[in-house]
């Protein structure tokens, strides 16, 4: 599929960011392009429809899925809902703790985003241990709202996030 090399042309790296031995994936030259863009939010709109019949909910992940998500969340005419990193968020919340590929951190959503038995799509930008995804899962469950799946432009796969979030299916675009 063309639209993959022109996603995969638009991720920039960089070696030793945050920390030593990090390769960072860079996915801002995806937002600069819109034909790259586009092709993001085609591709997960037309795996979406392809594997699930009816979805409720697309729940996106601080920060950057909240760059994809709503574009997706339009294109299948279903809301959208923000997982914050803690402290962000108004109102009533419920949160979890989780450890990312470098460092803690705690995701929030607000009581009242999702209602029991809805059906939520995640996504990210990138998957890497899955500690976030995993994260995000667990507040999901914990509201129990059914999560369908999850969708990243770029998985890592070498640090098997997807075996951690299982037995959610993981669809990621690219992977290094
Ligand atoms: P995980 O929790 O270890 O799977 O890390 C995934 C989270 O960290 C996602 O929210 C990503 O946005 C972020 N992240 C980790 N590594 C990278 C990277 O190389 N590029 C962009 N985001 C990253």
């Amino acid at each position: 599929d063309n639209r993959l090399n022109l996603i995969q042309s638009r991720i920039r790296d960089f070696p030793d960011f945050p920390q030593k031995g990090i390769i960072f994936r860079d996915i801002c030259p995806i937002l600069k392009d819109p034909a790259a863009l586009s092709a993001v939010t085609s591709l997960f709109e037309e795996h979406v429809r392809a594997q699930f019949q009816q979805v409720d909910l697309v729940v996106g992940l601080d920060a950057r899925g909240f760059l994809f998500g709503p574009l997706l969340a339009q294109r299948l005419g279903v809301g959208f809902v923000l997982v914050r990193k803690k402290g962000k968020l108004p109102g009533a919340t419920v949160s979890v703790a989780y450890n990312l590929e470098y460092g803690k951190a705690e995701a929030e959503i607000q009581e009242d985003a999702v209602a029991p038995g809805q059906k939520v799509i995640l996504i990210d930008d990138l998957l890497a241990t899955g500690g976030t995804l995993y994260a995000a899962c667990s507040l999901m469950n914990q509201q129990r709202a059914e999560v369908l799946g999850c969708l990243v432009v770029v998985e890592l796969k070498e640090l098997n996030g997807a075996d951690k979030i299982k037995p959610h299916p993981v669809y990621s675009l690219l992977k290094y």
